[in-house]
């Protein structure tokens, strides 16, 4: 079975990172990664720009894309206004963030659980009307900075409720990358118990280096679309000691060893991460840049 990747580098991980990076450089990212196959992007998030200010030129980046290659860009919404936004500036997909506890959601996006739940129906209201794709992603669903561990009847029921609303996807995230593959197995199971027939993507953070366990854990399980970041770059503000996302070009090189086919190409990615890294001015967190693929390419 063929896996999606999702490059989440331009939003997840450029969101986290200290260096705020001028929109030509996100807009050469996103174009980086269309050239290495990638065709699913969340490309910006339309949330208040005194909040996030590396999100601050969304609508830029959303007018400066490549738009010739079937690519599907993503803007990460948390509330009606930021989805209206999203749809005035051309994306593909929204995505709402729910977090599974309390004590985030009140730090994260200052609205408890359950009104983040009737913002998500009323976005996927207007989304079915608009003929945009929405999905919802379940922050912080392998365990809380606040709250610590979070139980799959948790997750389940969360599920359920976001599933009244018809997304297209539901996506599982390791925030705070303290995840491990048998609660991959686990909490897909729980999703797939309240959602069958939803697509399922899943989003982790190498924090602890369980990131990509964690992925072959969900290909296991069947689920579709990996998130992951060029180069591995991103964090998370509140877990401080963080690294970001799992690397796009490790992720590949996982993949296609294993079999799976991704339509990404591995050295372009690899070229790409230490791209990113350089405009970071970081050594970014990938493996595949320094140790380089194999077998090597025959010259
Ligand atoms: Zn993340």
């Amino acid at each position: 079975m063929a896996i999606t990747i999702c490059e989440v580098g331009p939003r997840d991980g450029l969101q986290n990172e200290k260096t705020l990076l001028p929109t030509g450089t996100k807009v050469e990212l996103i174009r980086r990664a269309v050239a290495g196959g990638v065709r699913r992007i969340e490309a910006t998030a339309f949330v208040h720009p005194k909040r996030v200010p590396q999100m601050a030129d969304a609508e830029q980046v959303m007018a400066q894309v490549p738009r010739d290659g079937g690519v599907s860009y993503i803007g990460l919404v948390l509330n009606r206004r930021g989805f209206e936004r999203a749809l005035r500036a051309g994306v593909d997909e929204v995505n709402m963030v729910v977090l599974a506890t309390e004590t985030f959601s009140e730090r994260n996006q200052g609205m408890t659980v359950e009104a983040s739940l009737r913002a998500w129906s009323e976005i996927a209201e207007l989304a079915h009307q608009a003929g945009v794709r929405a999905s919802v992603t379940l922050s912080a669903a392998f365990g809380c900075p606040f709250e610590g561990e979070v139980s799959p009847e948790r997750i389940r029921d969360l599920a359920r409720r976001v599933v009244e609303s018809g997304p297209a996807e539901i996506a599982l995230a390791d925030t705070i990358g303290v995840g491990v593959p048998t609660q991959v197995t686990e909490l897909v199971a729980a999703v797939r118990d309240v959602a069958p027939g939803v697509a399922l993507r899943c989003h982790f953070h190498n924090t602890r280096n369980t990131g990509y366990a964690n992925a072959v854990a969900a290909v296991s399980s069947g689920v579709e679309t990996l998130d992951a970041s060029a180069g591995g770059i991103g964090g998370c503000p509140f877990a401080p000691a963080a690294t970001g996302n799992i690397a796009t070009e490790d992720l590949v090189y996982l993949l296609d060893r294993m079999g799976v086919p991704t339509g990404v190409d591995l050295g372009q990615l690899a070229d790409t991460g230490r791209w990113i890294g350089a405009q970071l001015g970081t050594d970014v967190p990938a493996l595949l840049g320094r140790a380089g693929t194999f077998p090597e390419p025959r010259p």
